[in-house]
């Protein structure tokens, strides 16, 4: 019997699974490691605590599903995206703190980027906004601001990485120095439409060639790792979205997948075509498999499941998330209460950063079920908005999307999604897509699996939310929520 091994690197735990090759999972290993927030706005990790959980997880995996090492058939790594580490080659040290995505350090640098006219320069090759979220300028911070680190880069002792390239380079003690093209795609350095990292770019960011890692496909043998004695491929690699769009089975253009966690991450597969965004969502690349890319169109809404925790912590009108449903269906409907959950700024489509949250639309018969149930539709709401950016975007009518992440076991919110959108809303048996799609790329690089279609198959669903409401209804809503999110907008003063 032959099994899968995926490493889920997350942006607050380590997680290894142990999957069939038909996608159950036979074992699961779990560590939380530490977050450094050493200043308003910054966000870091100990890279050698994330390899040191990772490396823990895995023997927790194995020992779960009770099987020995030698029935891994491959690994696949998943990764949370664009956190940026930098190591000295000859001790395999990192020179800093891992700088993570949520890290807003390098705003003013992407603000004087943007104010030298490179926005469009950086749109147009990378697909990306310019904006600190994304690796490039982290990357640049760590070269400006460690002191050894432009003398190692001078030397060629510097490496730079992606958490994936990190993991490869300790798994394999130093030998690869990798990541593959999902990953690349969200570093500012990397141009999605050659496949390979740009002089032009590198050069506004002042960035040396020399510390960046080759650029290998998401699915093909980078390296073995030697697991207790047996050798095993590293097979498959791609970010946590990408990953979660290929464990879905969203393999052909205009399938698509949201994930309801903290935040909502949407991708729509858009094939062999980089379509460029008018409406602020990134383009991306979903996988490169033997020499073909595929390119996805990407929307995040940065307050997704967050808001039914702040239901619980900070209005306390519940005691667990799961509650948060009971409470909205004791009502018919939000009373014409909407919230707009900016707590921190918008994400996509709309980019704010100095809209707040709001609460609009109170009457004295307003009460906290239908605050409630306001907070739910607006994970809906928002994730609406993304999707019909997206359909703007690419002339692409989706016919379903697929879900996964915490919030999709709420039943009510996934029924609203689908009368919003007019689209069934289908839930699949496992729901662990994220891990599952490296699992998926690692096996079909070591021929476990013959095609994508094969891989597809595999994907069940549980259940289907067809939509209910009348389409006149559904516009009236939105419009509605239009109109709301315009108030919340521009909210903070800018300085
Ligand atoms: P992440 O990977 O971002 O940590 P998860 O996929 O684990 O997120 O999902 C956790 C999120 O889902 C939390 O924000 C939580 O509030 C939300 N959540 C969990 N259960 C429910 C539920 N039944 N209804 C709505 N939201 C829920």
């Amino acid at each position: 019997m032959a099994f899968l091994l995926a490493i889920d690197q997350g942006t607050t735990s380590s997680r290894a699974i142990v999957f069939a090759t038909d996608g159950r999972v036979c074992g699961i290993g779990q560590r939380e490691f530490t977050q450094y927030f050493p200043k308003p706005g910054w966000v870091e990790h100990d890279a050698r605590e994330i390899w040191a959980s990772q490396r823990a997880v895995i023997d927790e995996a194995l020992a779960k599903a009770n099987i020995p090492a030698a029935q891994i058939a491959a690994i696949g790594i998943t990764n949370q995206r664009e956190t940026t580490v930098a190591w000295d080659a000859r001790t395999g040290e990192p020179i800093a703190n891992a700088i993570v995505w949520q890290d807003r350090r390098t705003a003013g640098h992407c603000d004087a980027l943007r104010a030298a006219g490179h926005a469009q320069t950086f749109q147009r090759k990378t697909g990306l906004l310019l904006d600190a979220y994304f690796s490039g300028t982290k990357l640049g911070w760590l070269l400006k601001n460690i002191p050894a680190a432009q003398k190692l880069a001078s030397e060629g002792h510097l490496r730079f990485g992606t958490i994936d390239s990190w993991l490869i380079w300790k798994m394999t003690h130093g030998r690869v120095h990798t990541t593959d093209a999902s990953n690349a795609s969200r570093t500012l350095l990397f141009n999605i439409h050659t496949g390979d990292w740009d002089e032009e770019l590198l050069a506004l960011l002042e960035i040396p060639r020399s510390v960046l890692p080759k650029i290998s496909a998401s699915s093909e043998i980078v390296g073995y790792f030697d697991l207790n004695g047996a050798q095993i491929p590293i097979a498959g690699i791609a970010g946590d979205q990408q990953s979660a769009l290929f464990g879905q089975g969203c393999h052909a253009p205009g399938m698509a997948k949201n994930t309801y966690g903290t935040g909502c991450f949407m991708l729509m597969n858009t094939g062999n075509v980089a379509v460029p965004s008018k409406s602020n969502l990134l383009t991306t690349t979903a996988w490169k498999i033997d020499r073909a890319t595929d390119y996805a169109l990407e929307g995040s809404v940065f307050m997704g499941g967050a808001v039914v925790q702040w239901l619980r912590d900070g209005l306390q009108i519940i005691e667990s998330a799961p509650q948060v449903e009971t409470l909205a269906a004791s009502v018919p409907d939000a009373g014409g209460v909407m919230l707009v959950p900016a707590f921190a700024g918008l994400g996509a489509p709309h980019w704010d950063s100095y809209a707040r949250g709001t609460i609009l639309g109170l009457t004295r018969g307003s009460t906290k079920a239908h605050i409630a149930r306001a907070a739910l539709e607006a994970i809906a709401f928002q994730s609406a908005e993304v999707l019909i950016a997206m359909e703007a975007d690419s002339g692409i009518t989706l016919k379903e999307l697929r879900v996964d992440g915490g919030a999709t076991s709420n039943n009510l919110l996934l029924q609203f999604q689908a009368d919003l959108l007019g689209v069934p809303v289908v839930r699949p048996k496992i729901t662990e897509t994220t891990a599952l799609g490296a699992a998926y790329l690692a096996g079909l690089a070591v021929g476990i699996y013959k095609t994508k279609a094969e891989i597809a198959s595999h994907w069940q669903r549980d259940r289907t939310f067809e939509p209910a409401m009348s389409r006149d209804e559904a516009q009236a809503r939105m419009a509605k929520w239009a109109k709301a999110v315009a108030r919340a907008k521009g909210w903070e003063e800018v300085e």
